[in-house]
């Protein structure tokens, strides 16, 4: 069995600091490994998260697992939960891990932190996560590997990959342009 803390130096050493963030998310991918019966020492192709928050817990398991947006192992789904699920593509095995709601009474601080990181590092699993057997079914189009569909937007003009185009009454849109963007042009 893997030791935590040589994982949660793995952890800290990527997101630049300790924080129970860390200790959280290092645990969650400890769990959401060891039910898929893997390694969290050892890479594994086969992994795929689906991360539900973009906070310090995502960088855990980032740094643990491997699995990152650039590979199209890791999924980002804002839904402002501490909670990830660990898919084994292979298998297609699926565990979802979600951190328990807990009166939260650290302060800010280095010293707190330390005790709340300790805290989360040492408590038991069933006192702080919730683990669920779950069915994921990834899209053909968010898989690893090579992009098999692109198309061109029929206003904006720039490509889109991977089947995320938007078509109504037989035209093409990328996101930005049918739904609207989180840019907008300056001057
Ligand atoms: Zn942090
Ligand atoms: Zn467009």
């Amino acid at each position: 069995m893997a030791d935590i803390d040589l994982l949660l130096a793995r952890a800290k050493e990527f997101h630049g600091d300790m924080c129970p963030g860390i200790v959280l998310g290092t645990r969650m991918t400890t769990i959401g490994m060891r039910e898929l019966h893997m390694d969290p020492m050892v890479r594994n192709r086969d992994l795929i998260v689906y991360v539900e928050i973009d906070r310090c817990i995502t960088d855990a398991i980032q740094a643990i697992t491997g699995c990152s947006l650039g590979h199209r192992t890791l999924k980002y789904r804002p839904y402002g939960k501490f909670a990830a699920t660990f898919i084994n593509l292979a298998t297609q095995d699926a565990v979802r891990v979600s951190a328990r709601e807990k009166e939260r009474t650290e302060k800010p601080g280095s010293e707190a932190m330390n005790e709340a990181g300790k805290m989360l590092r040492d408590a038991p699993e069933e006192d702080l996560f919730r683990v669920q057997r779950v069915r994921v079914v990834i899209p053909e189009g968010d898989l690893p590997g090579f992009p098999k569909h692109r198309t061109r937007c029929s206003r904006c003009g720039e490509t889109i990959l991977d089947d995320k185009e938007i078509v109504a009454e037989e035209t093409v849109l990328c996101g930005n342009c049918a739904r609207g963007s989180y840019y907008t042009e300056a001057g």
